[in-house]
């Protein structure tokens, strides 16, 4: 990048002068000393010269015709480029006034006419060194611009003892000032900076250059738009203390990019991208924060764990874009509900809440600074309120409600892991609950139903591991008493926990999926079962339970064509159990579905009734086989003449439609006795045995459950009804 001026090859000089013996003079001289030489006769030649010619020194004749020495000077140094070029200018006399007009008019020297040749190649030898240098500092001066431009940073030089700053053209740049007009000074450089910020940069710029030691910070500058940018600003101190020049040297570059995308990757890192809400990272950190705070305050705080019910249903039925948009909003509803921080009465600003996706269609809110248990359930009221109102999702408007777990610190746990731990459990209570509802946490009830994560892992190992067994539940003809089959009811044997019950765990089955694989071996085994059962000429049904999900799998009736034949089990043996919530869910559909299993030659039972939606529509619809009456009905049908108006009702109509009804949780012969009057010939309950493991269950259906009706129960009409009295409950 360095060059000598004084050695460079051909510098081109162009010579002004309206005499041609002067310029054959001067050309035959420069031309010697190796220069290249252009020749203009007039100052207007001069200008077209210089434009084209680009000369690195101009030897000007002050006395020319027209325009003479002085004017075309002024006017070269009007060309672009013009004030960087040496003008030397000839003149005849060196008297002051031709002087100073010749300094006036822009000339870089002066010599008169009679000069020697040495003496005049000395001068102009000295004009372009200087101007090589000259040039130099120009395309340092550039070159510096151009990094300032790429690195969006300009240089600054503040000298307090004068108060002389020093810009840089990046620093003009920055702050959108121009170079051409605006003064520097320490007022305007500090104006430049938000109006939050100037005071204390000012003092801490002042503190630099006493303490003598340098100086960083991130400043916001404002742009003339209104908006701004992230600047970082360095400031090092040059020169002795008390010396003269000691001044401040510094360096402001923006940072905005950099910043943004600092800020996006923590939004990645830490927000949830569907509902803008913290995630379950922030949300960990937070709480941390919250538990130190109360430590020391000695006050509370809550964590509620809230989980949508029935959030999977929207997703599968109407896609996973509609299930964003009801987090969407379902997390601007909760955002309003736990906004207010008058909600519980608080107004010294140490408390507050935080709101956080922990995934799937599950939100927090951790709340700090409260006083007593009461200020968390009127929270949790106020967000299962906020959730009443129809979500508009993919055109139709959906009902949501929510269950949601409250854990406290410090009584339910002391880290955060153990307080959300205990939330997560108090929130699967409030599901078992009926859903919709709250619930604190409960030590005991936890040890029971203990930590979902845990059972999810547990649950996915017992899959692998075979922990599972089945029990059977004898299905008996009440009118003889003989066992005719059995209903399989799974049982789940952990090593630690002991024995799971099936509706602790099925429901989160459900959800993961696991019921697939579960279920899948559950049917294979009890139909093994029963074909064994049958083979030794115990002609013994199978009733199985089949799931929601399982239902409504594109393959179930493959699954269960294909278990049968592998089995080797004769498909009337085999009855499967779905519950009416199962069918609601698409009329059209589960006909197909159910026709297709009828199909194959099974029998269809429909479980739980009268707990859901009880229409007695359905039945008229489906291919029912058996209705298996819940055991809601039986508990008191034997004092209750509503509910065994309604179980004969019931009964009847079942009946009407070729449908046999099964009563269900049959525990007291009075129980058996009314029911079987109403035309119940198939029962189920403990009173005829409860669920047992297979040999047992052999044993007595071998042996028959000791328990045939007394003769006074049986009606002496068969299994004709008396119509019923009343329906009303
Ligand atoms: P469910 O199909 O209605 O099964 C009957 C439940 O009532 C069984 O509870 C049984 O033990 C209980 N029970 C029977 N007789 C009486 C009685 O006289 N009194 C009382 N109080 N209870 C009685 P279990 O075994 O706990 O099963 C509960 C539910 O879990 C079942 O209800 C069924 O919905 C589900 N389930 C069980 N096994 C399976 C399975 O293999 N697959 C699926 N998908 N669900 C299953
Ligand atoms: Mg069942
Ligand atoms: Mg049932």
């Amino acid at each position: 990048m360095q060059s000598n001026p004084g050695t460079r090859k051909s510098q081109t000089i162009l010579v002004v002068d309206d005499e041609p013996m002067t310029r054959s003079i001067l050309r035959a001289l420069l031309e010697e000393a190796g220069a290249r030489v252009v020749e203009a006769r007039s100052g207007a030649e001069a200008l077209t010269q210089a434009e084209t010619a680009r000369p690195d020194l101009i030897l000007l004749d002050v006395m020319m015709p027209v325009l003479d020495g002085f004017e075309t000077c002024r006017k070269l140094r009007l060309l672009p480029g013009g004030d960087a070029v040496p003008i030397m200018m000839m003149t005849g006399s060196n008297d002051v006034a031709t002087v100073s007009r010749a300094y006036e008019a822009g000339a870089t020297d002066f010599e008169v006419k009679t000069v020697s040749p040495v003496v005049l190649w000395q001068r102009i030898r000295y004009l372009l060194r200087a101007k090589g240098a000259f040039d130099e500092l120009r395309e340092s001066e550039n070159r510096l611009a151009t990094a300032e431009r790429i690195a969006r940073a300009g240089s600054w030089e503040w000298h307090p003892a004068t108060g002389i700053h020093r810009w840089s053209r990046g620093l003009f740049r920055l702050f959108e000032l121009d170079p051409g007009q605006a003064q520097p000074s320490h007022d305007l450089f500090l104006a430049g900076f938000h109006e939050d910020e100037r005071g204390p940069l000012g003092e801490a710029l002042a503190e630099a250059f006493t303490s003598h030691e340098s100086y960083a910070g991130e400043h916001r500058i404002l742009r003339p738009d209104g908006g701004s940018l992230v600047c970082r600003l360095h400031a090092d101190v040059v020169g002795e203390a008390g010396s003269e020049d000691r001044h401040l040297t510094g360096l402001l570059q923006d940072v905005s990019d950099l910043r943004t995308a600092q800020d996006q990757l923590r939004a990645l890192a830490f927000y949830d991208q569907c509902t803008g809400l913290p995630n379950r990272n922030l949300l960990r950190q937070q709480v941390e924060r919250m538990i130190d705070e109360a430590r020391r305050s000695g006050q509370l705080v809550a964590i509620l764990f809230m989980d949508l019910d029935n959030f999977k249903r929207v997703n599968d039925t109407l896609g996973h874009s509609a299930g964003d948009e009801l987090l969407a909003t379902v997390g601007t509803r909760l955002k309003e509900a736990v906004r207010t921080n008058d909600l519980c009465g608080w107004n010294d600003g140490s408390s507050g809440s935080v709101l956080a996706r922990h995934g799937g269609d599950e939100f927090i809110v951790c709340l700090h600074g409260i006083r007593q248990p009461e200020d968390a359930s009127r929270v949790a009221n106020r967000i299962l309120k906020a959730l009443t109102k129809p979500i508009p999702v993919a055109g139709r408007e959906l009902v949501m409600t929510a269950s949601i777990g409250i854990s406290l610190f410090p009584q339910d746990g002391t880290s955060p892991e153990e307080i959300l731990k205990h939330a997560d459990a108090a929130m699967y209570d409030a599901k078992n609950s009926g859903r919709n509802t709250f619930r604190f946490f409960d030590e005991q009830l936890s040890a029971r139903a203990f930590n979902r994560l845990a059972m999810e892992a547990t649950l996915r190992n017992a899959v692998v591991d075979q922990q599972f067994t089945l029990d059977y539940q004898p299905l008996v003809d009440a009118t003889t008493g003989r066992i005719i089959g059995a209903e399989s009811l799974i049982r789940w044997n952990h090593p630690e926990l002991g024995l799971i019950a099936p509706t602790d765990f099925i429901p989160l089955a459900e959800e993961t999926g696991m019921i697939l694989d579960v279920g899948a071996w559950v049917l294979r085994e009890s139909c093994l079962q029963a074909a064994a059962w049958r083979a030794k000429g115990h002609l013994l049904e199978i009733s199985v339970n089949v799931s929601g999900r399982q239902f409504w799998h594109p393959e179930i009736v493959e699954l269960v064509g294909r278990t049968l034949a592998e089995t080797g089990l004769e498909p009337s043996a085999l009855a499967i159990e779905i519950t009416e919530g199962v069918l609601v869910q698409s009329t059209a559909d589960a006909l197909r579905t159910l026709s297709r299993l009828k199909d194959l030659g099974i029998r269809i039972a429909l479980d739980d009734f009268g707990t859901g939606h009880s229409s007695l529509q359905y039945l008229r619809r489906f291919p029912v086989d058996v209705l298996k009456l819940d055991q809601v009905f039986v508990r008191e049908v034997e004092w209750s003449d509503g509910d065994a108006a309604l179980t004969a009702a019931i009964a009847a109509m079942a009946r009407s439609m070729g449908i046999e009804p099964l009563a269900e949780g049959i525990e007291r012969v009075a129980q058996r006795d009314r029911l079987l009057a109403q035309g119940y010939r198939l029962m189920q309950g403990y009173y005829f045995g409860q669920p047992m493991p297979l040999g047992e269950f052999l044993k007595a259906a071998v042996n028959g459950v000791g328990a045939t009706p007394t003769l006074s129960a049986v009606p002496t009409t068969g299994l004709e009804l008396r119509p019923p009295k009343s329906t009303a409950r």
